[in-house]
């Protein structure tokens, strides 16, 4: 067999290998994860230990939707798939999440994941669902793959600070805003 065929056949078996191992792992490791339901609401799911977020969430979730949905014009395309998922372990919040177990928060197309080190800043934690309902509720209408390909991170990110009073980016300062801005267009 010649060696340029041997290289991509040796490529295409790598990949499906990559594809196997970390997708298994993922949906195995997500297997192991054990969610308790709030009774009072389809919305909340929580790991053991997370009760007194789960009180915040359920006290503020409603007020949050309709606040966002005034400020991004538009009712969510589908409330009851949202869900908001509560984590007691940081590490256990960026396995299941995909996120960096640097975050207080992430989402995808309905649900919001929350880190356990939302704690450390209890404060932001209104803002931080606020910002994540932001992303949710421009993805329900347009889909991931939309949401990723078509509109650009500046615009989804910069939304999501905006209507959230500005969860995500406390640190950033305009000097920063302005170097960023004028790299951009070089
Ligand atoms: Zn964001």
């Amino acid at each position: 067999m010649p060696l340029r065929r041997i290289m991509i056949l040796r490529y295409i078996v790598s990949l499906i290998l990559l594809v196997f191992v970390t997708g298994c792992s993922n949906i195995y490791s997500r297997l192991t994860y054990d969610f308790e339901e709030l009774s009072s609401s389809r919305n909340i799911f929580y790991e053991n230990g997370a009760e007194d977020l789960v009180k915040y969430v359920d006290d503020n979730l409603a007020d949050l939707v309709s606040e966002l949905e005034a400020q991004q014009y538009l009712e969510f395309k589908a409330p009851e798939k949202l869900k908001v998922f509560l984590f007691n372990d940081k590490e256990r919040y960026s396995s299941y999440s995909f996120a960096s177990v640097r975050t207080r928060g992430s989402a995808t197309t309905n649900d919001i994941y929350i880190s356990p080190i939302i704690r450390e800043r209890i404060g932001t934690f209104r803002s931080i669902l606020k910002h994540e309902l932001s992303h949710i509720h421009i993805r329900q209408y347009i889909g991931t793959w939309s949401y990723i390909k078509d509109i650009p991170g500046w615009f989804l990110e910069g939304l999501a600070v905006e209507v959230s009073g500005g969860a995500g980016a406390e640190n950033v300062s305009v000097d920063m805003l302005t170097s960023a801005a004028q790299r951009s267009h070089r």
